[in-house]
């Protein structure tokens, strides 16, 4: 398909200023701290784009009024880039955590359902993998772990 060398952190800030106003809107602040602003993935730009802005639009809608978001970029370990989304709602009722990621299986009155299905594949297409998990003091964390790009030498 439509491989190409990707800034995750380009992408991540572009993704986050075209949320930012919906965000607003329920007054969330969405903190980003990174880690390196150079850490490259090979693979479709507007898939990973797709992926974050899944991810980040599920995490303002689980938000209540007033909190937080937190968006790290780091490292899972070497040469694997992570990519983590942590919001304060009211995290992912256990009894569905493992549903999710089946088509159509959504809480909500319009949503598709769909989304995170379409993450979890675009980002397994890409070699990497999403997590879903909820935090010990409430709210949920999406993880995406996808393998940094090295130039053959
Ligand atoms: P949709 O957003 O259209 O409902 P998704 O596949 O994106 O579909 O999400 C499926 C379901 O997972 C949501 O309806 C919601 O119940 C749950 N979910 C996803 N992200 C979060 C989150 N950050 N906090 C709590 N629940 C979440
Ligand atoms: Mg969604």
């Amino acid at each position: 398909t439509n491989m190409q060398l990707c800034n995750i952190a380009k992408l991540l800030d572009a993704v986050v200023n075209m949320l930012n106003a919906e965000a607003a809107l329920m007054n969330v602040s969405m903190f980003v701290s990174k880690l390196s602003n150079e850490m490259i993935v090979l693979g479709s730009e507007h898939q990973l784009k797709q992926v974050l802005l899944n991810v980040l639009k599920n995490a303002i809608e689980a938000s209540p009024k007033d909190s937080y978001i937190e968006i790290g970029l780091s490292y899972e370990s070497e040469g694997r880039i992570s990519i983590s989304i942590k919001d304060n709602g009211n995290g992912i009722p256990e009894h569905i955590l493992g549903r999710i990621g089946e088509p159509f299986f959504t809480t909500k009155e319009k949503g598709t359902g769909l989304g995170l299905l379409v993450c979890r594949k675009i980002v397994e297409a890409h070699n990497g993998v999403l997590k879903l998990s909820n935090n010990k003091l409430g709210g949920a964390t999406v993880n995406v772990v996808l393998p940094e790009y090295h130039r053959k030498p």
